[in-house]
């Protein structure tokens, strides 16, 4: 689950993270009061969506030259200008695809002066299995350029859990941020409380990009993305209840009501598959013959004949849907508990598109006279690979 900036802020700050002074605005006419709250004389206006890169995205429905999804203010007249035509439009950053997304919410926050821009953040680092700091000096742009780019200039350093963040890592990650004065003392301070937050609030990712040194010497996370792991989040109501649905995939918020593990992708082939490796090598063909799938979805072990009926559905609501892989190995799944549950789903919804059914395993038999005598117009495949190229075939027409 990922929340907004002004959210992960709020989060961070309750651990003693310096964070500006901000107010998140949800109608344009609140703007010049929040503005009020804040000291000025600048202040900055941000788009809130779930997608980084907002500085450098633009507005649909404004011209080309107009300025983006963050803006500084010089006055209160101007932050009532800017939210007046930010508010309600559709931003489109980097990280949102083509169709960007629509800011419904604007964080207005007391404007820093920089004088130097770092990237910060903590993940999991599976490699050595451990919570991991990356850094670079280079913060305020994408890290994957720095990445590119320059590498050298990104350092990683894992942290022991038994010991936590000791003077030693500090130090590093001064050194790597080529901190000094206050800000390395604010250093001290900070990467131990980020680790803290990361840790106890079961985060899978914190981002803090850019990092800045204020002209006065200080530190401040100046921008923040905080995802959290999804399989910890019932230990977390207070961060649960930061949820912003409208924010999340219409298909993934149904799926997670089933507990389906369903991932929506860019793709035309919809795929129902049962193992994460089987539906993970099932995409990879789909690819291999010249398709895209339009999911990764996961039915499961035990799924029920519902669970199945609700999968189906979701992957024939998808309007990119051109063509539907039922890809089904029976071991625990039982092959006819998933020819019922298509059955049923195709009852309600219809059927508009090409079906591709390879069954294989437990009660395959069964399965198979289901779909039979159903009267659906389903395509069998012997195997993965005839199942593939048949949908391939069948959605390229
Ligand atoms: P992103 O584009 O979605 O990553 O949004 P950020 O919050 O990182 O803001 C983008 C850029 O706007 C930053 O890298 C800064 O250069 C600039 N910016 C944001 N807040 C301030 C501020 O308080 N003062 C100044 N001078 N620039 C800011
Ligand atoms: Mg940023």
């Amino acid at each position: 689950m990922n929340i907004h900036e002004y959210q992960a802020k709020q989060v961070l700050k309750g651990f003693g993270a310096p964070v500006a002074e901000g107010v998140p605005v949800f109608q344009a006419g609140d703007a010049e009061a929040a503005a009020k709250r804040l000291p000025g004389p600048l202040y900055v206006v941000k788009s809130q969506i779930h997608a980084g890169g907002r500085g450098k995205g633009k507005f649909k429905e404004l011209p080309a030259d107009a300025k983006g999804g963050v803006r500084l203010a010089k006055s209160i007249a101007e932050v009532v200008t800017n939210v007046n035509e930010m508010l309600g439009h559709t931003l489109v950053t980097k990280q949102t695809g083509p169709a960007g997304k629509q800011v419904n919410r604007l964080y207005i926050e007391d404007g820093a002066d920089i004088d130097r821009e770092l990237y910060l953040s903590i993940l999991v680092d599976r490699s050595v299995g451990r919570v991991a700091f990356v850094v670079s000096t280079e913060g305020g742009m994408d890290i994957e350029t720095v990445a590119h780019d320059t590498p050298e200039k990104i350092v990683t350093l894992a942290i022991d859990p038994a010991k936590g963040v000791t003077s030693d890592d500090v130090a590093r990650l001064n050194e790597a941020l080529k901190l000094s004065g206050e800000a390395a003392k604010d250093g001290e301070t900070l990467f131990p409380l980020l680790y803290k937050a990361f840790t106890e609030k079961d985060m899978s990712l914190l981002e803090v990009n850019p990092l800045i040194v204020m002209k006065d010497g200080r530190l401040r996370v100046l921008d923040a993305k905080v995802s959290f792991d999804n399989n910890a989040l019932f230990r977390h109501a207070d961060m649960m209840e930061l949820r912003d649905e409208t924010e999340e995939d219409e298909k993934e918020i149904e799926a997670s009501k089933y507990d389906l593990a369903y991932v929506a992708l860019d793709g035309n082939i919809g795929c129902m598959v049962n193992g994460a490796g089987l539906a993970m090598a099932t995409m990879d063909i789909i690819k291999l013959y010249g398709a895209e799938p339009a999911n990764f979805l996961d039915v499961g072990g035990g799924a029920s004949k519902e669970k199945v009926t609700a999968a189906f559905k979701i992957i024939t609501k998808d309007p990119a849907v051109e063509g539907i892989l039922v890809n089904i190995f029976g071991g625990i799944m039982k092959c006819d508990v998933i020819a019922e549950g298509v059955v049923a789903a195709v009852k309600e919804v219809g059927l508009k598109v090409p079906l591709v059914v390879r069954l294989e395993g437990t009660n395959v038999d069964l399965g198979k006279k289901i779909l039979r005598e159903s009267g659906l117009n389903v395509t069998p495949a012997d195997d993965l690979d005839d199942a593939a190229k048949k949908i391939v075939a069948a959605v390229k027409g």
